[in-house]
């Protein structure tokens, strides 16, 4: 089963000469770990706010668990398709962390308690809980960082997406966050990552899907490109 399929998508931002997207197609395997793989300005990004109902499909056909998006379901995607954008200055909202990690929750229609409890828990398991009064615009990129996947974790979607997980971050804040994407695919969710890391890919992913000029060059298995028979 698929949890993504994009059938000949096209996207072009207003005034671009060159689409973003230029008929892509490709499927993402249910409960994987799968790499979007790909240069800078390869279209990754632009795929992603395809992922989580930002963008419309303006031509071309995208299905989600099976089922071609339409008005509704595209509105509904920010609520199932959880995405740690790769600046985390474009998600941080609140005065403080702990209301900023609360805030995907609330919007989920939880009661303020719970939302505050799902809060405390995903600040725990990122190893942010001695932030949570704080202001996130007094901290660094990499705490930042972390707490855009601390408000991710505590919507508990179904699918988890990170564009750029590991940019700017020093090697211990690199190897939580490794650590995290391993423990939402231990479980059962779908851990969709956007890199140009291959070591990355090599290490981590089931799956890669390669992407450049808004096609998809092919699907492999990282073992297969990486590792000698
Ligand atoms: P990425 O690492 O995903 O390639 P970019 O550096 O391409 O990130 O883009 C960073 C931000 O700048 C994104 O929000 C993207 O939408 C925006 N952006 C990228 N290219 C352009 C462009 N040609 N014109 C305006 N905004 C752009
Ligand atoms: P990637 O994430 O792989 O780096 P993007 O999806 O950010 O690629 O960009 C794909 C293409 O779309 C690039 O040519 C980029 O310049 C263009 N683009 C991205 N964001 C914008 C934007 N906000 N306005 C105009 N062009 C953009």
């Amino acid at each position: 089963e698929s949890v993504f399929q994009f059938e000949q998508v096209c996207y072009r931002y207003k005034q671009d000469r060159t689409a973003a997207l230029n008929g892509i197609s490709f499927r993402i395997p249910l409960g994987q770990k799968t790499a979007i793989v790909g240069p800078n300005g390869a279209g990754k990004s632009t795929l992603i706010f395809h992922m989580n109902g930002l963008f419309g499909c303006e031509s071309g056909t995208i299905l989600f668990r099976g089922e071609r998006l339409n008005k509704t379901t595209q509105a509904e995607l920010v609520q199932r398709v959880g995405v740690v954008f790769q600046d985390p200055d474009d998600q941080i909202i609140s005065m403080t962390v702990k209301d900023d990690v609360a805030f995907g929750p609330a919007q989920l229609g939880l009661s303020a308690s719970e939302a505050n409890r799902l809060a405390m828990e995903s600040m725990e398991m990122v190893g942010i809980s001695h932030l949570a009064g704080l202001n996130p615009a007094e901290l660094s990129f990499g705490q930042k960082k972390q707490v855009a996947v601390a408000g991710v974790i505590a919507m508990n979607t179904e699918v988890v997406i990170l564009d750029e997980p590991m940019a700017f971050l020093d090697p211990l804040g690199q190897k939580r966050i490794q650590h995290i994407m391993d423990r939402l695919a231990a479980d059962g969710k779908t851990v969709i990552i956007a890199t140009h890391n291959m070591q990355l890919v090599a290490e981590w992913a089931d799956h890669a899907i390669v992407v450049k000029d808004g096609v998809c060059l092919g699907h492999m298995s990282p073992r297969e490109l990486f590792c000698e028979h």
